[in-house]
């Protein structure tokens, strides 16, 4: 098994007034590749602060966070854009689709960004057609449906390849039948992939096909 990330006593506490509050209180975990893991826990408990550390959109108080065998806080902020860029792909509770592109035009926009911009055309069309999308590449988001928008986000968050997914509450805004196809197309895209998958959840029934499961009080 490789690891692909390891968190070492990460910590993180907020100021509030004289009062401290710690919501990550160290946190020690190793991921390894292949792996679709679940953090499970009620709304508060800090399930997306996080996401935020390991994502390397929010500083630990403490501790370390190791991605591909890089401390992710120690880089700068030109090396964690790039980072977020080429290597972790987020996707939220919302799908935040820009509402004037077209799903095509969605997964071709990540792909600009990246310096590797080779066949992003055919790469984009493949991956959606992949993803059972191939007929609404040229529909707008509010064409389609939730559990669709959420598909185009999964195609958005793969389209650079990266080695990391870090999907925050994914199935939060679709029914139980929807939301559980979401995630039983991120397991597959996880094992097919050979990435590794973190899913953020307070939903008990979605969990069932994780290789790991850690719980926040
Ligand atoms: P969850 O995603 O599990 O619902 P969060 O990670 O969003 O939980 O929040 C955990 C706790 O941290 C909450 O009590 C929240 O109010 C607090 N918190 C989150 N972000 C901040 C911040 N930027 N400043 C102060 N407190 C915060
Ligand atoms: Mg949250």
């Amino acid at each position: 098994m490789t690891t692909i990330l390891e968190l070492n006593g990460v910590t993180k506490s907020y100021k509030q007034g004289q009062e401290v509050l710690t919501v990550l209180d160290h946190i020690s975990m190793q991921v390894n590749k292949g792996e679709f893991g679940a953090i499970l826990g009620p709304s508060g408990s800090g399930k997306s602060t996080l996401l935020s550390v390991i994502g390397a959109l929010t500083s630990p108080s403490n501790g370390e966070v190791i991605l591909n065998g890089r401390n992710v806080h120690t880089m700068n902020g030109k090396e964690q854009t790039s980072l977020r860029l080429k290597e972790i792909g987020f996707i939220f509770q919302q799908s935040n689709l820009i509402p004037f592109l077209t799903v095509e035009e969605q997964l071709l926009l990540v792909g600009k960004l990246i310096k590797q911009k080779e066949r992003l055309q055919e790469r984009a069309l493949e991956l959606l057609s992949h993803l059972g999308l191939a007929e609404r590449s040229s529909h707008y988001p509010e064409q389609l449906s939730g559990g669709e928008q959420q598909r185009v986000a999964i195609a958005r968050a793969l389209m650079n390849e990266p080695k990391l997914i870090l999907a925050d509450e994914p199935t939060a805004s679709l029914d139980r039948e929807r939301g559980k196809s979401v995630v039983e197309l991120l397991v597959k895209e996880t094992k097919e992939r050979h990435i590794a998958t973190i899913m953020v959840t307070h939903d008990e029934s979605m969990i069932r096909d994780c290789d790991w499961v850690y719980r926040m009080r």
